[in-house]
């Protein structure tokens, strides 16, 4: 039996933290924030599974120019991060590169792969399985040049394994009455499903955690007692320390910092991305549904309909531009013409995002007993479980395949 410290009781923090009690460690996880309201708050709450393409797609990277202009696009730049930003992007450009496509695609379609029989053993473990929705993902396209646009990551999903059918628009306003009449194509994702509330998810893993005999400190981590090259304990921001045998940083957009203090260089950026949940949206909607060329998601919570999207690159301590949560809401209406707006609540969250949209997972090979959960992008909620199974593993020493150098936080060495 080790005693594990955990930074971040996110997702992927709180994930790891049942799977390492399961294994009868003694887990302490440090979260300072609100339980359940880091970045799975915001997100659109789908266990994406084959969203395996990485975002440096070239279709992608085309647009980028035009939507830099546009302060209400789906992506955006802060300007005062634009040099601090410059080697991240000048990495994420790289990735672009077919073969590099295909090689993180094949990575990431070996995690997803994987997800929902992760899941779905989480939330039995947790006596929660009704929080998985198992309903296909629809995504909407407006003519065939805006089809075409996801024409290659389509491909190269399919190729690896994935189920994408291509419908009409008819055939997508019959799955869904409420949805506009007058989209020309759609495709249904019929690997994907949705969670029915991101932040009771991760309320309700933090609950079971406790009373299963876990530990919660509401404070931040704020440093690492060392003994050469192994972590002795943890300091968290009142000054006190936890004695550790293992820690995992799971620390989401928070990770790179703590990383650096352990000399560890992450190349890990938050990406700003908004949602809006609106209570009495007055249209019935069973699936998530995509609008990819207005950069938002429609997925229908169990008590309410949530509008969740677009990427903003800024500073950690950037405060939220509300504007574009609004934006995707007023766009919202060229999906769902019937939608109701006048409850709302918004939230914004930072996905944690490496250059080459791999997560980070595993042991560090500088330090004896420092791991890392994090860098999940946009497939933190679809990752959780299985990054805690595989952390679980790590740090029992468990057999199991090569994840190290793909996966691991020290390929970012050098850089
Ligand atoms: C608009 C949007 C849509 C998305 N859609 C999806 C989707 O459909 N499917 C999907 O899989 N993912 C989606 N995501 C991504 C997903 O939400 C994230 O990848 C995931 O929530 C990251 O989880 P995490 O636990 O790593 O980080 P977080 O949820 O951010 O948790 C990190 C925790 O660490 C804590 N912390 C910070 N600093 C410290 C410190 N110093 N010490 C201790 N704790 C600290 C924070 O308080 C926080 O609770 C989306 C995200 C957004 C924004």
């Amino acid at each position: 039996m080790k005693r594990v410290v955990i930074a971040g009781g996110g997702v992927a923090g709180i994930s790891c933290a049942l799977a390492l009690q399961a294994d009868g460690h003694s887990v302490t996880v440090l979260e300072p924030g609100p339980v359940g309201e880091g970045a799975s708050w915001a997100s659109c709450g789908c266990i994406a599974v084959g969203e395996i393409v990485p975002l440096s797609q070239p279709g992608m990277l085309m647009k980028v120019p035009g939507w830099l202009l546009d302060p209400e696009a789906p992506l955006s730049l802060r300007p005062a991060s634009a040099l601090r930003l410059l080697p991240w992007f000048t990495r994420f450009t790289a990735n672009s590169l077919p073969s590099r496509m295909r090689a993180i695609a094949a990575d990431l379609a070996r995690l997803t792969f994987a997800a929902t029989a992760d899941f779905k053993a989480q939330l039995t473990d947790i006596g929660a399985p009704e929080l998985l929705v198992e309903r296909p993902v629809i995504k909407l396209f407006d003519d065939e040049r805006d089809k075409a646009t996801m024409g290659a990551a389509f491909d190269l999903a399919r190729e690896l394994g994935c189920t994408i059918d291509d419908i009409s628009g008819q055939e997508a306003h019959e799955m869904e009455p409420a949805l506009a009449s007058d989209f020309k194509y759609a495709s249904v994702l019929r690997d994907w499903s949705f969670v029915a509330d991101p932040k009771r998810l991760v309320e309700q893993l933090m609950r079971a955690f406790v009373q299963r005999g876990g530990t919660v400190v509401p404070l931040a981590c704020a440093g690492f007692e060392r003994d050469g090259a192994r972590v002795n304990a943890v300091r968290a921001s009142d000054g006190r320390l936890l004695a550790a045998d293992e820690v995992v940083i799971a620390a989401g957009a928070h990770s790179k910092g703590l990383a650096r203090q352990l000399g560890i260089p992450l190349q890990l950026e938050g990406v700003m991305g908004y949602s809006t949940g609106l209570q009495d949206a007055g249209v019935d909607l069973k699936h998530t549904v995509f609008y990819p060329a207005g950069g938002f998601g429609i997925t229908p919570y169990e008590n309410e309909l949530a509008v969740a999207g677009t990427l903003e690159f800024a500073s950690l301590s950037a405060a939220p531009k509300w504007r574009r949560a609004d934006v995707l809401v007023k766009r919202a209406y060229r999906v769902l013409p019937g939608l109701q707006d006048s409850r709302r609540s918004r939230r914004m969250g930072r996905r944690p995002f490496t250059p080459d949209t791999r997560p980070i997972i595993g042991r560090t090979g500088r330090l004896a007993n420092v791991s890392f959960a994090t860098g999940h992008g946009q497939l933190g909620l679809t990752l959780g479980a299985t990054t805690g199974r595989l952390i679980a593993d790590v740090i029992a020493e468990r057999p199991r395949e090569t994840w190290s150098s793909v996966f691991g936080p020290d390929r970012f060495q050098g850089t």
